[in-house]
């Protein structure tokens, strides 16, 4: 029998010239050794070359064969010759069948699995558990409700929903397409719960948004004695970083440490990434601090924490440790470490370690780096050197490289430069609002009312709205939304006063209002009215009335804060004395003293 670990064309061409020159006289082992080619085939070529030889030496007597060699060519992606190779074979079975449609299946050909499923119906071929879980996943993938349903149907028909794989596929499935009480039906009529369907019932309440059940049922799960395990965590805490709500992360990270699970430096990561999107550096560097042995991910995770929070000294600190305790950083390590240097202005830092990326450690800049260089460039005023190594990328610039260079534009007042970055970024993604509206900002701050308004109609030409902005802030384990100038909050009256009277108060220490952000050419009054009704200043007002006053507030935005709103948090944390955290679509601003950690630039 000959050895078959790998399978490279070359390799593979040895192994044929064998298989001729040796004459077998147990047929076992030629199939065996057909077998053992076709699964560690790796190309068109050599999966090719096998079936050639199969049908001279072998011509289909063994019915595996055909299965794995099914299975290789849709592996492969050759779909019609698996296909054709199917048709062909004379006794066509069960396993045969499952090969061609879990191999649709695992390779993301949802339609051809779903085809094929139904062929097999057709033709009378009953299936089983395994066909179902196939088709189950297809149609997970896709979030195809209709044909999942169907097949729910049919594993009701054929008794299969006493198969705990085939239920918990389903719950998946009803979980993804955001069917959450079929799932919940399915998950109370199983006998026997095990880990991994608690495990899918908390991941799809997560999910879908609703937490709190997921924390019930994580309590549920516990009183029935399952020991949570890694991935129970880390979908609780995913859970939490999407809504953003901190004392739940509180409550888990204390269960946690009651489990023992805090030693896992997978979760202890998770609990660090979560800390840090919440704006709490400070539990994410307690966290990173604990860990024993933290790994390349887990330095990582604290030096994109470092950065995200503007903090690129101490990122760049941090990279040195790392180093010094010959941890290899990869390229996702550098993209951090660039957007640390870019967030903080650290231009002569950042310039040094995109050299040492390439020439220290072999890692090839990515179109990522090259958006983080563009920004430091950017940030620092330096825009035509920006400009220059955006041409001489030796792949083509995305939008994250022009996003970074229009930014740049927009806060140097750079006309020309900005009206190409937008083009290009026009070009790559005509639908993103976001690029127009920063293009119009940049000609209305320059007072270039004609030119703002012919981005803005062109625009409304093509069918995009303003996304509107958006403001939440946690306050008694309930988390509390404000569009722009929305009155729909139930202290809503008592938060609109008490923003007048702040305003009042920081216009009195000399803050002026930056009309220059309302994008419509109106009277300044009326400019003036409008964005003091910015969501993020309803969430700051609705904050101090709330909160304790040694309490800093959080506050996430869906957008990019605005100048004014950026100008009036300043003034509010020096007059109020108070620490203001916003997040918002592109980094943390820590507000402190009538300063913020972006140093102006974001
Ligand atoms: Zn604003
Ligand atoms: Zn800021």
């Amino acid at each position: 029998m000959i050895k078959v670990t790998s399978c490279s064309s070359l390799k593979f061409r040895f192994i044929i010239r064998n298989v001729q020159i040796h004459t077998y006289s147990k047929l076992d082992s030629l199939v065996s050794t057909f077998i053992a080619a076709i699964k560690s085939c790796s190309s068109v070529f050599s999966s090719r070359a096998i079936h050639a030889q199969i049908i001279k030496s072998l011509n289909y007597r063994e019915g595996f064969i055909g299965d794995q060699l099914v299975s290789c060519f849709v592996k492969l992606g050759c779909e019609e010759e698996a296909e054709k190779l199917f048709d062909e074979m004379p006794d066509k079975d069960l396993v045969s069948w499952n090969s061609l449609i879990s191999g649709y299946s695992r390779n993301g050909h949802v339609f051809r699995c779903l085809i094929a499923f139904n062929r097999m119906k057709f033709e009378q071929v009953m299936c089983n558990d395994v066909t179902l879980l196939s088709v189950i996943s297809a149609c997970t993938d896709m979030r195809a409700l209709d044909e999942g349903k169907f097949i729910h149907g049919i594993a009701l028909k054929l008794g299969l929903l006493c198969e705990p794989k085939v239920v918990n596929a389903l719950i998946n499935l009803y979980g993804r397409c955001g069917y959450v009480s079929e799932a919940c039906g399915l998950f109370e009529a199983m006998r026997g719960q095990s880990l991994v369907s608690w495990n899918s019932m908390i991941g799809i309440h997560t999910q879908n948004g609703f937490v709190k059940e997921g924390m019930r049922l994580f309590n549920l799960m516990r009183r029935a004695e399952i020991k949570p395990d890694q991935a129970t965590m880390v979908t609780l805490l995913k859970g939490c970083e999407d809504l953003g709500i901190g004392k739940l992360a509180d409550t888990i990270h204390g269960l946690m440490l009651r489990c023992g699970l805090v030693a896992s430096v997978t979760i202890a990561t998770a609990l660090l990434s979560l800390y840090s999107k919440l704006g709490r550096l400070f539990a994410s560097q307690e966290v990173f601090g604990e860990m024993i042995n933290p790994d390349r991910v887990a330095w990582t995770a604290m030096l994109a924490a470092y950065a995200v929070h503007g903090r690129g000294r101490e990122a760049v600190e941090l990279f040195e440790l790392m180093v010094k305790k010959d941890m290899v950083p990869d390229n996702v390590t550098f993209t951090h470490l660039l957007s640390g240097c870019a967030h903080s202005g650290l231009v002569n830092e950042g310039k040094n370690y995109f050299r040492v990326m390439s020439e220290v450690y072999g890692i090839e800049p990515r179109l990522d780096h090259y958006s983080c260089m563009v920004d430091l460039l950017g940030r620092s005023g330096l825009l035509s050197e920006a400009n220059d190594l955006i041409k001489h990328m030796p792949m083509e610039p995305n939008s994250g490289v022009w996003g970074a260079l229009l930014g740049a534009c927009r806060v140097y007042g750079n006309i020309e430069l900005g009206k190409e970055a937008a083009d290009r970024l026009f070009a790559l993604d005509p639908s993103d609002s976001r690029n127009y509206i920063m293009l119009s900002n940049i000609y209305s701050a320059a007072g270039l009312w004609k030119e703002a308004s012919k981005v803005r109609a062109l625009m409304k030409k093509r069918g995009l709205i303003r996304n509107p902005g958006c403001s939440f802030i946690e306050h008694d384990n309930d988390i509390h939304h404000f569009a722009v100038g929305d009155q729909s909050h139930v202290q809503s009256e008592k938060i609109y006063k008490k923003l007048e009277e702040l305003i009042m108060k920081i216009r009195a220490a000399g803050f002026a209002s930056k009309t220059e952000y309302v994008l419509h050419d109106v009277e300044e009054e009326v400019k003036e009215d409008m964005i003091n009704k910015h969501s993020e200043k309803l969430a700051i007002a609705f904050g101090l009335l709330v909160t304790e006053i040694s309490m800093p507030l959080i506050i996430t935005k869906n957008l990019r804060i605005c100048g004014d709103c950026h100008s009036m948090a300043k003034f509010v944390s020096l007059i109020e004395k108070r620490t203001i955290i916003i997040r918002d679509s592109k980094r943390f601003h820590h507000f402190a003293n009538g300063l913020c950690s972006c140093g102006d630039y974001w």
